[in-house]
């Protein structure tokens, strides 16, 4: 064992459905994958490459944790989605041979400072502060595609304070689950361990303290935080 001079930080788990925990090595997160998030945020939909960016793993909130608030912020936004938990890596994977590499699943929220990543977009800066910080990733229990199989349809939902704020249906991603494997697999060497963020549909809106949000993925899972 190497001798590290300070302690070696912890590994990232999400725990599964049923027992165990599932090791975290990075998450990517896809932007503007459904259409109608994509005009909602001013861009247009059409199917220009998917772009992504990345979170660390330890922006991950698990067990329903509450999510502080976080700094430097007035407008913190949710954004559901569902998340695909990457059991093999590799590169140039082929889309026909991406579903293989699938370990399972889970939903999950990509929190955003909007306000942060509005004036990064508008500078042509980059959007990692308004992305990747501290909690950004509430996710719920990961369920084995052995069991839940690969959802490609299916409601995606998320209410706040018990309102229906976002809901969709996975069929109406741009680029499906497969496609943005076997794209993002050209760009870097996926690991085991890796998640993906496979994009928000529309109704993406901020959230105070003390809301809860309730969001759901049908045949996949829940994900549950309260803002504090
Ligand atoms: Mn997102």
């Amino acid at each position: 064992m190497a001798d590290f001079v300070i302690p070696p930080p912890a590994v990232i788990a999400v725990p599964v459905a049923g027992g165990g925990a599932f090791p975290v090595r990075r998450v990517f997160c896809v932007g503007r994958n459904y259409a109608e998030h994509a005009r909602e945020m001013g861009s247009d939909p059409d199917r220009e490459p998917p772009f992504f960016f990345m979170k660390p793993a330890d922006a991950l909130l698990v067990g329903g944790a509450d999510m502080p608030y976080p700094p430097q912020s007035k407008q913190l936004h949710h954004e559901m989605e569902l998340v695909v938990a990457l059991g093999e890596g590799g590169s140039d994977i082929a889309e026909a041979d991406a579903l293989r590499h699938v370990w399972g699943y889970a939903a999950g929220l990509d929190m955003t400072r909007r306000d942060l990543q509005n004036a990064a977009k508008k500078e042509g800066k980059p959007w990692d502060m308004g992305k990747g910080f501290d909690h950004s990733a509430p996710i719920g229990l990961m369920v084995p595609a052995a069991k839940v199989a690969h959802p490609a349809s299916g409601l995606i939902e998320l209410k706040v304070n018990g309102e229906v704020r976002q809901t969709s249906d996975l069929s109406k991603m741009i680029w499906t689950v497969p496609e943005t494997i076997a794209y993002l697999s050209g760009l870097v060497r996926l690991a085991p361990g890796d998640l993906i963020f496979t994009g928000t549909p529309e109704g993406v809106a901020a959230v105070e303290r003390g809301d809860l949000l309730e969001g759901v993925v049908e045949g996949v899972g829940t994900v549950r935080t309260r803002i504090a």
